[in-house]
């Protein structure tokens, strides 16, 4: 160990050695030397704890290369997603129709009338751009966008509730994920808590016990990610907006995913937006990028009068939407105006797919495999269960289609790993020692991709 110790190379041989490196050779100075660093400390400190380690040049340097060549790639990049969940949250929820995207490359290519009104030529808001739009999808007197929906709920109940109670139903006591946590918000917000009911059933009766003096609101939640099957109830809409308004009290309406089109699958029926707004709801909230299918946003829809108080709160200015967001949800927004949502937003298209088209994408994609046979691969079509995600249709399976590999010599994990790890990354399955790709989600470029990747995994190239 103590000759180890003495043949670690100073940083000053290496530092000769790696700037000959094509590729990372002529990195920033400070970088280079940052890596060179850590590669002989961590020899080093291996060396001491009576660890094996290489203290040649040639492993250090190569050490070094790797964590500047993973330093200086971008990690946030794009994937294929043949997992089949078309709402993935890890990865990326909604891809963009080709109008929002054309609307988010036209506003950042420059400047913008992000709050600049033209006929006055004085300031503006960025707000009006999406409120009108949002106001004729929904049937809403006013409406507002921010960072996304949590924004969204703690904006509405701080602002409406005042430090006062707030009665939720005890089977609507959500946690969502990423610490969203209903009892959590709440507090955050400085309302207070009240349940009422049992997890399976809430009456109208309950609500109406809990109402008192210090009474500021009717938080309803949408059971996003879990259902209560059974022996349940919760009051109609229409029912506890008539006890709410009797003691003028709003409902706060957190539609979680939401949606602007009628949603029908697998005996699932999700309310429009719309339809909660005309069975008096006085605010609903909602995610962009959820069912809607944009943008991270935080859309809130409602009474005018609930609305300009959360337009005067402070804490609207915190959690304001940014102008890349609020471009795309634009352009979203106007493919329900003027457009055809079910064809043009990617993510109504993929929930709407039909049989004929899942069967016909499956098809395409095997005989595009087809050649890898030779190579002793196995490719077969078989039907697979996709899922809407992003706490959109909680537990409905979507009969789909997937072509199903696999490659002899190489279990599924490593093939699924291999796919993983291609500088386009391929997000599969493995279902029964198979990878399995859901056709769901896939665009036709995904598919030649999938069929480049497989090939080079066959032919043994290294990405
Ligand atoms: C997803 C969801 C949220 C959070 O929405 P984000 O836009 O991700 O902030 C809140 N409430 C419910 C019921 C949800 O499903």
């Amino acid at each position: 160990m103590q000759d180890k110790l003495r043949r670690l190379p100073g940083v000053d041989k290496l530092l000769a050695m790696i700037g000959q490196d094509r590729e990372v050779g002529g990195l920033p100075h400070q970088l280079v030397v940052g890596a060179l660093r850590q590669v002989v400390e961590d020899a080093r400190r291996r060396l001491m704890a009576n660890q094996d380690t290489s203290v040649s040049p040639e492993a250090l340097t190569a050490s070094a290369k790797d964590i500047l060549v993973h330093a200086t790639r971008p990690s946030f990049i794009k994937v294929v997603n043949a997992a089949g969940v078309a709402l993935h949250t890890n990865l990326g929820r909604a891809p963009l129709s080709a109008r929002a995207r054309a609307r988010l490359a036209d506003i950042i290519s420059g400047y913008s009338t992000l709050e600049y009104n033209l006929a006055t030529g004085e300031r503006g808001t960025r707000y009006f751009h999406v409120t009108q739009k949002i106001c004729q999808l929904t049937g809403a007197e006013d409406a507002l966008a921010v960072n996304n929906n949590a924004a969204a709920i703690l904006l509405a109940l701080s602002a409406l509730t005042e430090g006062r109670e707030v009665i939720v139903s005890r089977g609507q006591l959500v946690e969502i994920g990423g610490s969203f946590r209903v009892p959590d918000v709440l507090q955050q917000s400085g309302a207070k808590l009240v349940e009422v009911g049992t997890t399976n059933k809430t009456h109208l009766g309950d609500y109406a016990a809990a109402i008192g003096p210090n009474t500021a609101a009717i938080l309803k939640v949408h059971t996003s990610n879990y259902r209560i099957i059974g022996f349940t109830a919760q009051p109609e809409d229409a029912a506890l907006v008539k006890l709410a308004h009797e003691h003028g009290l709003p409902v706060i309406d957190d539609l979680g995913s939401g949606t602007l089109i009628p949603v029908n699958r697998g005996g699932w029926r999700e309310p429009t937006a719309a339809e909660r707004l005309a069975a008096g709801t006085d605010i609903v909230t909602f995610s962009g990028d959820k069912l809607l299918g944009s943008s991270q946003a935080g859309i809130i829809a409602g009474k005018k009068q609930y609305l300009e108080k959360m337009r005067a709160h402070p804490l609207l200015r915190a959690i304001r939407i940014d102008k890349l967001s609020l471009a795309a949800l634009e352009g979203t927004l106007l493919d329900y105006l003027v457009g055809e949502p079910r064809q043009d937003v990617p993510i109504q298209r993929m929930l709407n797919m039909s049989e004929a088209e899942l069967t016909a994408k499956a098809g395409l994609l095997a005989e595009q495999l087809g050649g890898l046979k030779v190579n002793g691969w196995q490719v077969k079509i078989a039907p697979v269960a996709s899922q809407a995600g992003g706490g959109a249709l909680p537990g409905i399976d979507l009969p789909s289609y997937g072509v199903s590999v696999s490659c002899r010599g190489k279990t599924a994990a490593k093939l699924e790993r291999e796919l993983r790890q291609r500088p386009l990354p391929i997000i599969a399955r493995i279902i029964d020692d198979w990878v399995v790709f859901d056709v769901r989600c896939l665009a036709p470029e995904d598919m030649a991709e999938i069929k480049v990747a497989c090939m080079a995994i066959a032919a043994g190239r290294e990405p």
